[in-house]
């Protein structure tokens, strides 16, 4: 353990023409951490994370991995794995050539490729859905095959936007439940997005509040949730103030 901070964010302004999504953001994440970014619609959750993955530049500041500053490199050179709300699987492949893409783009040897192909589908419970397109899936079974898609590559950050908003309520509670399990199990810091205060509340170690560019208030669920530093920050997690 180097004990550094996994992520750190340095002043992180990212603008889009006169539009500031992001006004200076500063945070931490550590080692395996499951830190989640809390906010209404439009609040720059998404902004942050794809600066993470490298799929943006910031207009200002400084991303490090590990203390290495990583502002400048790009998202295949990262080593994160993200998980999209549309889940982006490829239509016309199976579930098992989905999941095995990461790899191949990586050049990891073919005869690798198989078994972890597999044993990354066995952790979300499609082991027998490998041959599949993702059409022939339900919802639940989309989400999974995402996130043994990202899963397999062992990346050493995990980055989740609003991954299971798209599913049912019954199968979005099972699923989070599995979520926190997977992410316990693989010891992965995780960033996991999402604008539902609940969700935030059962599956953080942590958080940070998100409102119009900026961050409001960052701690562990409890606190936030106990004692919300603002009116802001209290309307919108329903606590009172
Ligand atoms: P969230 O994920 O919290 O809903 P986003 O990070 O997606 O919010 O967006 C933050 C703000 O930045 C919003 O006002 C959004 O419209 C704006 N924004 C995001 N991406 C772009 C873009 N590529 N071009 C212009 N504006 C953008
Ligand atoms: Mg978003």
């Amino acid at each position: 353990m180097s004990g550094n901070d996994a992520v750190r964010f340095d002043g992180v302004v990212k603008r889009h023409g006169a539009l500031a999504a992001l006004k200076g953001v500063n945070f931490s994440i550590q080692p395996g951490e499951f830190f989640a970014l809390l906010g209404p619609s439009g609040s720059g959750k998404s902004t942050t994370l794809r600066l993470m993955a490298g799929l943006d530049q910031p207009s200002e500041g400084r991303i490090l991995f590990d203390g290495a500053d990583v502002t400048a490199r790009e998202a295949q050179d990262r080593d994160v794995a993200m998980v999209f709300q549309s889940y982006a699987l490829y239509p016309h492949m199976t579930v098992g050539q989905n999941i095995a893409f990461p790899l191949e783009m990586a050049k990891v040897p073919k005869a690798q490729i198989v078994p972890q192909v597999a044993e990354a589908a066995r952790k979300v419970s499609i082991g027998h859905l490998l041959d599949r397109k993702p059409g022939q899936l339900s919802g639940g079974q989309q989400q999974r095959c995402a996130l043994a898609r990202a899963i397999v590559r062992k990346a050493n950050l995990f980055l989740l936007d609003e991954p299971l908003s798209n599913l049912d309520a019954k199968l979005r509670l099972e699923t989070r439940a599995e979520l926190k399990k997977l992410q316990r199990d693989l010891a992965v810091t995780t960033v996991y997005v999402t604008h539902d205060q609940e969700e935030a509340l059962t599956l953080a170690d942590r958080m940070a509040v998100f409102m119009d560019g900026e961050i409001v208030q960052i701690g562990t669920p409890a606190e936030v949730f106990a004692r919300p530093n603002s009116l802001q920050v209290a309307g919108f997690i329903g606590s009172p103030p």
